[in-house]
């Protein structure tokens, strides 16, 4: 893979490379934009401080998923702390700087590849809800942005897509549909989200509690999710059983808990994401929990950060932080109590998908490949590039269905290298993306959650449950 080297950041330009850096001004020279600080206002705007711990080394660069599409200084994470100063210096925020900052997909790749701990994950946050603010968006990237949010944090009405999508699936029409690629050249929007869709099973209602399976040794509150639970219900179950058999009482509450807020932060919704949170805080808070523990990556760096998240909130800002230390993810819990259920044989060849918000936000890398090694009989394979995302980011494959395609399809093609018969990651969005790839790239491979693989193994299941779990026809 060959990364064009540049040695520094360049003119801001258009995506296609002639637009001017500046907005539209008025007849006197002024910026046609709300009232405030160049392209910010002083509502948390990216800090300064922390744009200036940036040194423009570039070894983020070859990390950037966006920066490897595409080449682009603007579109690596050098040059958009590079906007962000110019932003900062009194620069409007233009209708370029803007697509350079949506087009970041927010895996946090270069947090970790920076050997100057610049917090970019701080920086793009911050950025991302002065856009939301200050930048008026056209009415098809409204409209679909207001259609997904009205739908994604949603589980109930997430839920009720369930059925007809089953009556869709029993149907021939997925493979029709893909095959002639009409809709792809139609509607690329609509053809993502058709593509993306999980084959969907029974969805029996998760309990509002778990007993431990033995000695109890942690309380602990488990998140379902939205995507996972409409979606992947037989995750959570299976979470829910891991836990209860390494002697942790379950606390669910399915009817209480709503969306974490995660999608909402992650795309600059402040004030929408402060209520979800608030109201997770109000299920939880008084559930008397060591822990909280979550199978979703993103939805799990969002609980980890609602002691920041709600920094400004008198009332909710102590309890925030309070809990935000108690999150876990699922893997974290399992390593921190160590084992106690019995593993049995798996036989299989499992290749580890590491979720961006898990390896680079969360840290996570060791804790899931301990646990799948310590399973008798299967056999860890690494794929290639694991740092590169594999263009899921939430909702940036649904926003930006091409490049989002290009990275899905890098991504299968590593993935089928490895050989394995089974694919194992831990967020409900990298399963989707990954499984749709491997499709289009006509492989085959099975597709598990971390947790349904250490489920099967406790409870002496056998390996072909796992591998009955196909990419979508
Ligand atoms: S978060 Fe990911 S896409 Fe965004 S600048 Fe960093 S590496 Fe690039
Ligand atoms: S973000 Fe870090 S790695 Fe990237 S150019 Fe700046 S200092 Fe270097």
């Amino acid at each position: 893979m060959t990364i064009p080297q540049q040695p520094g950041p360049t003119p801001v330009t258009s995506p296609g490379g002639s637009q001017p850096a500046s907005g539209p001004r008025d007849v006197l020279g002024a910026a046609a934009q709300p009232p405030g600080v160049g392209a910010f206002d002083e509502h948390h705007p990216p800090a300064a401080e922390l744009v200036a711990d940036c040194v423009h080394c570039g070894f983020c660069l070859p990390t950037c998923p966006t920066y490897l599409l595409w080449g682009e200084e603007m579109d690596s994470p050098r040059g958009r702390i590079y906007l962000m100063k110019q932003g900062l210096e009194g620069e409007p925020l233009s209708d370029s700087m803007v697509t350079h900052f949506d087009r970041c997909l927010g895996c946090m790749s270069c947090v970790t590849a920076c050997p100057s701990g610049v917090q970019y994950d701080r920086l793009i946050e911050a950025t991302r809800q002065q856009v939301e603010r200050r930048h008026s968006r056209g009415p098809r990237d409204r409209a679909l942005r207001a259609a997904i949010f009205a739908l994604f944090p949603y589980r109930r009405r997430l839920r009720l897509l369930r059925g007809p999508l089953r009556a869709y699936q029993a149907t021939g029409l997925p493979r029709l549909v893909r095959r002639n690629g009409l809709l792809r050249r139609l509607a690329p929007t609509l053809a993502t989200v058709e593509s993306l869709a999980p084959r969907l099973g029974r969805a029996a209602r998760p309990p509002q509690r778990v007993a431990a399976v033995g000695t109890r040794r942690a309380v602990v509150g488990m998140l379902t999710g939205c995507v996972q639970g409409a979606f992947f219900p037989e995750v959570n179950a299976a979470t829910a059983r891991v836990l209860a058999a390494e002697g942790c009482d379950v606390v669910i509450l399915p009817d209480r808990q709503g969306c974490c807020g995660a999608l909402s932060v992650h795309n600059g919704r402040e004030e929408e994401a402060r209520r979800f949170a608030r109201r997770m805080l109000d299920t939880f808070a008084a559930a008397g929990i060591d822990y909280f523990v979550v199978n979703a990556a993103g939805c799990g760096s969002t609980l980890k950060e609602y002691g920041d998240l709600l920094r400004d909130d008198p009332r909710y800002a102590a309890l925030a932080a309070d809990f935000a230390g108690k999150v876990r993810d699922l893997c974290e819990v399992l390593v921190e109590l160590g084992p106690v259920a019995t593993r049995h044989p798996l036989p299989v060849t499992v290749a580890y998908h590491d979720a961006c918000h898990l390896a680079h936000a969360q840290g996570v890398r060791a804790q899931p490949r301990r646990l799948l090694r310590d399973i008798p009989g299967l056999e860890l394979r690494e794929i290639a590039d694991p740092e590169i995302c594999c263009g899921s980011a939430g909702i940036w494959n649904i926003l930006h269905p091409g490049p989002a395609a290009e990275l899905g399809d890098r991504k299968a093609r590593t993935v089928l290298a490895t050989g394995a018969r089974l694919l194992v990651t831990a967020n409900p969005g990298c399963l989707m993306q990954v499984a749709a790839s491997v499709t289009r790239a006509g492989g085959d491979i099975a597709l598990a959650h971390t947790a349904q693989v250490l489920d099967a193994s406790i409870r002496g299941r056998g390996v072909e449950e796992l591998l009955h779990q196909r990419t979508p026809s």
